[in-house]
């Protein structure tokens, strides 16, 4: 390592003791370093702003003089329309002249001289009201299972002898679907704020679909009635190249919409197939017979905490998170969503994904594979 590049390291571990976003550049705006709070703040990673220029972000800073309050940052390049809007703010920015010419002495061609850049950010009216929406929201949903959880936990405690074996073991489901619950409730959260921080990661792997499908039935089937659920998957379909973990959120969370939002009991089918006008891509979707969604409603609904005000969708529980969190993690795996409805027939949800580049018919049993032959359906039993 070079003593120039020994200074910088000094520099970022001093910069990452600070609580500011902090960061260091040279008089052409050139970022040598900057600190993991800065990072934070833009919902970037440290990699993704060293090295690139700060007048990128901010071409109005080449004028600075002294603090310039009310920039307007939009993070470059973002994963989709969403997290661009949740990254949309104003930060305040001060400069202060190092003055230090490093370079030459230090194993560099030419002198520099640095600048260190200070950056807060200005919470907007909306941005504020949208934190106090999630919080509001999210701790309502998080208190609803563990009232539950507590009461069915004090009650066995206090007076197990009272309830026969079949009444201790309703209550002890209970508690687990509870438990469940809150599971899937702390996992929306966490990716939510991955998608917001931009820290989304995909590990994507070669995968068949029909395995991660199988995969949710089993997971879904403690909440609702598997028969419910028909898979038609036919033979032949091409491996995907996905991460299985996203690919089992989406499905998780369109299956469940799809059960959820019927008033009776009907059958939800999941089919895959190749798209008839890109054969590179697959289509997965997700077919109900349940309210439906009326026409007005269909531009909104995959909008952060929207639900649609209906007499049904009052009865369920839910953050409105469910649809955000689909279409993002289907964006970040390169695909696209989309939903036709009719009030009162049902909803399709369909998932269109990039096929793996080399594109594998699943001919025999391939690896994650569970091939029905052309046409069949499955019903789950
Ligand atoms: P949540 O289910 O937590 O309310 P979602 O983001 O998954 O949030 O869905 C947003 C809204 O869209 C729901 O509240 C519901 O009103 C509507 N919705 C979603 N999926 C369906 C569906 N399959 N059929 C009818 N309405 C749906």
């Amino acid at each position: 390592m070079s003593a120039h590049s020994d200074w910088i390291e000094e520099q970022r571990r001093l910069l990452n003791c600070l609580p500011l976003g902090v960061m260091l550049t040279d008089a052409q705006g050139l970022i040598w370093c900057c600190n993991e709070v800065l990072a934070g703040l833009m919902g970037l990673s440290l990699d993704q702003i060293e090295g690139r220029c700060l007048y990128d972000w901010w071409p109005e800073l080449v004028a600075l003089e002294g603090t310039r309050p009310s920039l307007p940052y939009r993070r470059p390049s973002p994963a989709s329309a969403a997290v661009e809007d949740w990254l949309s703010f104003k930060v305040r920015v001060q400069a202060l002249e190092l003055g230090i010419e490093l370079g030459i002495e230090l194993g560099g061609a030419q002198p520099r001289a640095y600048r260190v850049w200070s950056f807060q950010a200005e919470a907007s009216r909306e941005l504020a009201q949208t934190q106090a929406d999630f919080v509001a929201t999210v701790s309502h949903e998080l208190r609803t299972p563990l009232t539950s959880i507590k009461g069915f936990v004090d009650t066995l405690l206090n007076a197990r002898e009272q309830f026969d074996p079949a009444q201790v073991d309703r209550f002890l489901r209970i508690i687990k679907s509870q438990a469940d619950r809150l599971t899937c409730l702390v996992e929306d959260i966490l990716t939510v704020s991955r998608i917001q921080s931009g820290r989304l990661k995909n590990i994507p792997q070669r995968l068949g679909i029909a395995e991660v499908a199988e995969r949710v039935l089993d997971q879904l089937a403690d909440r609702y009635d598997a028969r419910r659920v028909a898979l038609d998957l036919p033979a032949g379909l091409p491996v995907i190249r996905a991460d299985p973990d996203r690919l089992e959120q989406i499905l998780t969370h369109l299956i469940d919409n799809a059960l959820k939002y019927s008033d009776h009991p009907t059958l939800v089918r999941v089919r895959a197939g190749l798209d008839p006008e890109h054969d590179d891509r697959i289509q997965l979707s997700v077919d109900d017979q349940g309210t439906g969604i009326a026409p007005e409603h269909l531009s909104t609904l995959f909008h952060r905490f929207n639900r649609i005000d209906s007499p049904l969708t009052r009865q369920r529980e839910g953050t409105g998170l469910g649809l955000y969190i689909t279409k993002a993690l289907v964006e970040s795996l390169g695909g696209t969503i989309q939903v036709d409805s009719q009030l009162g027939r049902g909803s399709t949800f369909t998932v269109g994904l990039p096929v793996a580049q080399v594109v594998e018919a699943l001919g025999g049993d391939p690896p994650g594979s569970r091939a029905c032959p052309p046409g069949e359906v499955s019903a789950r039993s």
